[in-house]
Order: C-alpha cells, then structure tokens, then sequence
C-alpha cells in the first residue's frame, strides 16, 4: 500500500516527541510515591512507547490534599466568574499551540489516524476549553418568586474537590468535556486517565498552570482503574466522581460513592446504539454512507456508535451493499499516515475481545457480508471494518456493546417493530433515524429511549448541545449549561424582610 507523503513527516515528529509519564500534582511533575511504572505499548506497532507513573491511593491521598487545600483557599473557587473565564480561555489557547503535539500523543498512545486526531479530537477538545470559559461569567442564579416578606437567593455553589475518570477512546476530548465545567464552576480536579491512554492529560498539566490555573486546582493522577480509580471514587474527601467509560465501572463508582461519602455521581457509560432507516429515508445513498461512518469512524471505538442498524425490510440489500461498499472503500492503516481512515485498535485485549465477538456473531447465525478479520500485513491490532447482515434482536452482538468495527443489521417492516427492536437494549445513550415524514420524527424520537436522537443525520453535535443517556448509558449531562448541575449544589439564601 502506498502512502501519504507526508507519513515520513508525522513518524520524524514522533520520533522527536518528548514523553512526560509523571503525575502531576501541587503544581509540578512528580513519580509516584511507589516509584513504580507501567509500559505503554504503541497498538500500531506493537513496541513500547514509554513508561507512566503508577499512581495508587497514596498519590490519589496526596492529589486530595492538594486540591482540597486549593479549593479552600479559595483563590480560584472564590475567583470572580469573568477571571476564571479569562484563565479557561488561556488554557484553550495554549491546547491550541500544543495541538499537533497533543494530536501525535492521542495517535501514539491509542492508534486512532492521525487525521482524526488533528480535525477533530484536538479542535473539539479546544472549543470545550474555550466554550466553558466564555459562558461562566454569563450564567445567572436565582431569586425565587417568595411573597415579599423575604428574599429567597438560589446560588450554584461549587461542590470542592472532583474527580474525574475517563476512558481511552477519547482521551483528550472526554477529559476537556469533564475538566472544563468542573473548573469553570471553581472546583479543584484530580484527573485519572485510562490506563491506555495517559500522555495527553499529563501534558495539559503543565499548560494549566501555564494558563494561570493555581497550583493544586488542576492534578493528574495516571494509574489503573483498580488501584488509582477505586482510591478516588471511595476517597471521603472527594465530592463527585465525572465518570465517563463502561456501565460495569459505572456501576462500581455507584458503590464506592455508597461505601464511602456518598459523593455524587455522573456517569457517561456504554451504548448500543441503533440507527433506523426508513424506507421513505430523503436520501438512501446518504444514510447508508452515514450508517456506515457511524459504526467504522474511530475504529468503532465510540460510546455513541451507530452499532445497530435498522433498515426496513424492502431497501435493506441495496442499504447493506452501499454500507458494504463504503467499508470497504475505508483505508486501514498506520495511523500516522494522514490518509487512513481506520487505525489500531487500543490494545491486543480489546482486539482480542472483538475478534471473539465476531466468532459469536458467527457462531449465532448471522451473515457475515463484509470484513470479519485481521488484515494481513499490518503489524498491531488492526481490524478490518465488518459487516453483519440477518442479525435477530436476541443474538450477543446485537446485545453486548464491541467497541469496535462490527456492524449488525437488523431488519423490521413497520414503525412499531422498528421502535421496539431500537428500545430492546439495556443502553439508552443515542439513536439515529431517515425519514422524510415530519410527523415520524416527533412519533419516533419521542418513543425511542435515547438521550439523543438524530434525524437524517448520525453523531452530530455542538458543544452548546447536552450529551448523555438513559437507563444504563448514565445519567448527567456533558457539553452545554447542564454540564454545571454535576459540579455544582444549589444553595439557598432565605433572608426574612419581615
Ligand atoms: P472502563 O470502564 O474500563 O475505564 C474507564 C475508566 O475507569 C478508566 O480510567 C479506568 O482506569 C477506570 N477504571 C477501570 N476499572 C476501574 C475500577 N475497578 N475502579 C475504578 N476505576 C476503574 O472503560 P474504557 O474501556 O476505558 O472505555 C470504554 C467504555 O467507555 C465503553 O463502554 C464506552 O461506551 C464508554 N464511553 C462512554 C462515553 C459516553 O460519553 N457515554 C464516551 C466514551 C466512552
């Protein structure tokens, strides 16, 4: 396969990056306290990019203490909205200068192109930053409509220290989506990043504090989620856990809140997400090539993934052949050549777990149309973009989230079959539908149990739009005003004017 020509240019950039794997805590770059380390292996390529610092409950002690001792300074959590705005905004700026290196840590570190990492994760990550730091001096509180003998005042208050755990698919991006609004409300955060993928959050430490944000406001705490995210999420002197990653960690940051201060809780968790394409779709062609983005973008590494499609029974063949087509036409490759479209996966165990989902899928009975293995030649954890057709609503892969390149279509012949095979999954997180009925669209979307849902058209969004989900995809809100109800309590002010 040939490449871009300027593949050479982006591994010479590589090869000179600098990897900073310390924590980051009080304001400097700091080894765990164990002094032990942990490999990062390249997925691309299958060597050893560098070592991160293992932090564990000491060092997640340390991280409280530090932020706890901010916050209650109250330098920054005190600060007038428009200054600590001004500082969120710096803080944007400086992402913005260090967005190829950051773009090239997301590439190394998780095996996602290049591409993606340059015209999406890093503007999308950068917009939250800025978007966060312009809003906060323009939200208003409360006074409530009380008969004129008192004064009653509703402020938001910000709730002191917050963790934040996010996963690997994502990494800068989920991180800005959960630091943003926690420091624009005037908390002090600790942030653990996934284990995969820690490069990028350590470097933005240093940039913080560059920015202005005060020592022991901003920490980074790299670790596993079962030494360093299990100390945060029982730690009495953490407020809230922002969790964004699987429903099965979610579900353990609920009882670690209920073990320790019963700290709040938001959890962005899993999806399985379906994608209904009627048959009166405005343009077939369009939401087939849609459908197929929906599943493959991100190697299907994408909480929100249009993993699910359903296609009314008499355009399903000619919507499979152009989702088909447009896989195929997809190119998997280094992602440090800007012309792939499709990278690695994250690591050898979550290959492993897809490649045993597409053996079910097999195993179950569905037709396998499209892709279904490791392509030859490439070194790492690469998997071509795969295609199940004739999958029944009971099989695992059209039940179990895969993260991963896998499609299943299943068919259906009317609105109400449709509504219910997209209802029949434990996630409520997104859901897509084609049609060109006005009226559909309210019917649809009002029944289906999703906390967004897209009409003729599949992931779109805003940072000025709220995204999260039902049932167990989570609760709470990232991106938007709402993002600031997780990070803040409403404090009321009775004053009697009797
Ligand atoms: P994960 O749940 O394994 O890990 C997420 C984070 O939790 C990591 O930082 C990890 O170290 C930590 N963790 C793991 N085990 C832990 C434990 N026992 N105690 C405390 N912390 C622990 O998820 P992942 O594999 O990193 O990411 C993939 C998942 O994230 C998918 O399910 C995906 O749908 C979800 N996700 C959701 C959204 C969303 O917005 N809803 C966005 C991206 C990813």
């Amino acid at each position: 396969m040939s490449h871009s020509p300027n593949f050479t240019l982006w591994q010479r950039k590589a090869a000179d990056l600098k990897l900073e794997g310390r924590a980051f805590i009080s304001g400097a770059y700091v080894e765990a306290l164990s002094g032990e380390r942990f490999e990062r292996i390249n997925p691309a390529t299958g060597k050893v990019l560098g070592t991160v610092a293992a932090g564990d409950k000491a060092d997640v002690d340390l991280a409280v203490k530090s932020a706890r001792k901010a916050f209650e300074s109250g330098f920054w959590s005190k600060m007038s909205p428009s200054d600590r705005g001004r500082r969120l905004i710096r803080f944007a700026e400086l992402v913005e200068q260090h967005a190829e290196e950051l773009a090239l840590l997301e590439t190394l570190d998780m095996g996602k192109p290049i591409s993606d990492s340059v015209s999406v994760d890093l503007p999308l990550s950068i917009t939250c930053l800025r978007w966060f730091g312009e809003a906060v001096d323009k939200v208003y509180d409360e006074i409530a409509p009380t008969p004129g003998t008192a004064v009653a005042m509703m402020r938001r208050a910000p709730l002191g220290v917050v963790a934040a755990v996010v996963p690997w698919n994502f990494p800068l991006m989920m991180a800005c989506w959960k630091i943003a609004p926690i420091l624009a409300a005037g908390n002090s955060v600790i942030l653990k990043p996934a284990e995969q993928s820690s490069y990028s959050a350590i470097r933005i430490a240093a940039l913080a504090v560059e920015a202005g944000i005060p020592e022991g406001v901003f920490n980074v705490v790299p670790g596993k989620g079962e030494t360093a995210g299990k100390a945060l999420g029982l730690h009495m002197d953490v407020d809230c856990i922002a969790f964004t990653g699987s429903t099965d960690v979610g579900k353990l940051f609920m009882q670690y809140s209920g073990q320790s201060n019963l700290k709040r809780v938001g959890l962005e968790c899993g999806g399985k997400s379906p994608n209904i394409i009627f048959a009166d779709a405005p343009d077939l062609q369009a939401a087939a090539v849609s459908a197929a983005w929906g599943i493959f973008y991100n190697q299907g590494e994408v909480c929100n993934a249009g993993s699910r499609v359903l296609v009314e029974e008499n355009v399903r063949e000619e919507v499979v052949d152009i989702i088909v087509e447009t896989g195929k036409s997809m190119r998997v490759g280094d992602p440090l050549d800007p012309a792939t479209q499709i990278g690695a996966m994250v690591d050898d165990r979550q290959a492993a777990r897809v490649m045993e989902y597409i053996a079910s899928g097999k195993a179950e009975g569905a037709r396998i149309v499209s892709g279904g293995h490791q392509p030859s030649g490439l070194p790492g954890c690469f998997i071509e973009p795969t295609v199940f057709d004739g999958v029944k609503p009971q099989m695992k892969i059209a039940r179990e989230e895969i993260f991963g390149p896998v499609l299943s279509v299943l068919s259906f012949s009317d609105e109400d079959q449709a509504i219910s095979i997209a209802n029949d999954t434990i996630y409520g997180l997104a859901a897509g539908m084609w049609t060109r009925d006005v009226n559909r669209t309210f019917r649809v979307s009002d029944k289906l149990n999703a906390g967004v849902v897209w009409v003729n058209c599949f992931d779109h969004g805003h940072i000025s739009s709220p995204f999260g989900g039902f049932k167990q995809s989570g609760f709470g809100r990232d991106k938007s005003l709402h993002a600031l109800d997780k990070y803040t309590d409403i404090k009321t002010t009775w004053i009697n004017l009797g």
